[in-house]
């Protein structure tokens, strides 16, 4: 099976077909690291092996835009604590379950880089779990190991709220003053041992910088940012500062480079606060209707469509994220992890995962080699996995 990967992922694409973006496209694993379908999909009920009129995923447009491998985002609120937030994360993993069993010619869950490349040969989708939120585990590492035994290959420490033993970008941001400390604490730092002992890559997307420093003192595998910008092109807190980037290199980790317009344009607030100022009777109802207000606002926007697109950012300032990021620490520490379905706004012309192929296209006109295309879409993806998991 090795020789498998080693065909699989660093096949020679003929100069013939060079030029060919579809051909480059269909030769390499593309691999994305996080999407919200589930988080929705458990409220809408959504059949995600349909062509969807609405989200940004389904198993027709994967196949379409070529996605072979999609790590699924488990999400839930801080409104969930102990006694509810574990279940939740649990239930959301039995959708991507029962996703696979009533699809079992589409999709399969894969839990090594060797499972996913046999899932790629049988022209399956690889499904992989990510628990977005350390709240989820409720302080308590015997929850790793179960959400690790359910497939969880990441957990990303913690979401916009920090746990007590993490603290978030948000909240170092906003609220340093009141937090009783910052960064991991010794739990904090047991709960990355335990991920590093377990094959579990340790996410440091939404972490606070303090808790970022200190992961990468604690970790001893490549640790990844699943879903994050560059932040010197666009200073969110959710994004990563140039030194932190060069860091994340430095432990041969990878970044995936979050699409959502909010992290990549810097401008997109300023025009997104007014609409929503404009729109806010009905925000406040769709929200309710959906039981959701992230729902609630994907939908604003999908009604309200023609205005909104007036502020999409243009893919080129994706790809000019990608580029920033690839100059600074290298082609093989960049990677995509889209953020579908999880925000409101993405670049003109990034509406679904069928869109993936007009990454690679840009990034041909740019002149990136194969090999480096090759190891953005999805080979750097499958060196962290294995990393980690260590087959
Ligand atoms: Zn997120």
């Amino acid at each position: 099976m090795k020789n498998i990967l080693y065909l699989l992922f660093f096949i020679t694409i003929t100069t013939a077909s060079a030029q060919d973006t579809a051909a480059i496209h269909r030769h390499f694993v593309l691999a994305d690291t996080h999407n919200d379908a589930l988080s929705n999909q458990i409220i809408t009920g959504a059949n995600l092996a349909k062509r969807q009129a609405e989200g940004n995923f389904d198993l027709v447009r994967a196949k379409e835009g070529g996605l072979d491998v999609q790590v699924f985002s488990i999400w839930c609120g801080p409104q969930y604590g102990h006694g509810s937030a574990y279940a939740f994360a649990n239930r959301e993993i039995d959708s991507l379950y029962a996703l696979i069993y009533r699809n079992p010619d589409k999709i399969q869950m894969v839990y090594t880089a060797h499972d996913l490349a046999a899932a790629v040969m049988r022209k399956k989708m690889a499904a992989l779990v990510g628990v977005e939120g350390g709240h989820m585990i409720e302080d308590r590492l015997d929850y790793i190991d179960s959400l690790a035994k359910r497939g969880m290959r990441y957990l990303t420490l913690t979401w916009n709220n920090s746990t007590p033993w993490a603290t978030s970008a948000k909240e170092e941001r906003f609220k340093a003053d009141s937090l009783p400390h910052l960064g991991l604490t010794d739990f904090g730092k047991q709960v990355v041992r335990r991920l590093n002992s377990l094959g579990v890559m340790v996410d440091v997307s939404h972490v606070g910088e303090h808790t970022f420093y200190d992961v990468l003192a604690t970790t001893t595998k490549p640790v990844i940012a699943s879903h994050s910008c560059a932040y010197a092109l666009c200073p969110h807190q959710r994004n990563l500062k140039d030194d932190q980037l060069k860091a994340l290199a430095k432990n041969n980790g990878v970044v995936f480079v979050n699409f959502y317009s909010g992290f990549l344009d810097s401008t997109f607030y300023s025009k997104e606060n007014p609409f929503l100022a404009a729109h806010k009777t009905e925000l406040d109802s769709l929200s309710k209707v959906y039981h959701s207000d992230d729902l609630g606002i994907f939908k604003l926007f999908a009604i309200h469509k023609t205005e909104t697109d007036q502020f999409r950012p243009p893919l080129s300032l994706l790809i000019k994220h990608i580029d920033y990021m690839v100059k600074l620490i290298g082609a093989e520490h960049v990677g995509i992890g889209s953020d579908f379905d999880g925000a409101e706004s993405y670049p003109l012309g990034m509406d679904s995962v069928a869109d993936y192929p007009k990454i690679t296209a840009e990034l041909i006109k740019l002149h990136y080699s194969n090999k480096d295309i090759q190891n953005i879409m999805g080979g750097n993806f499958i060196r962290v996995l294995r990393a980690n998991v260590g087959k």
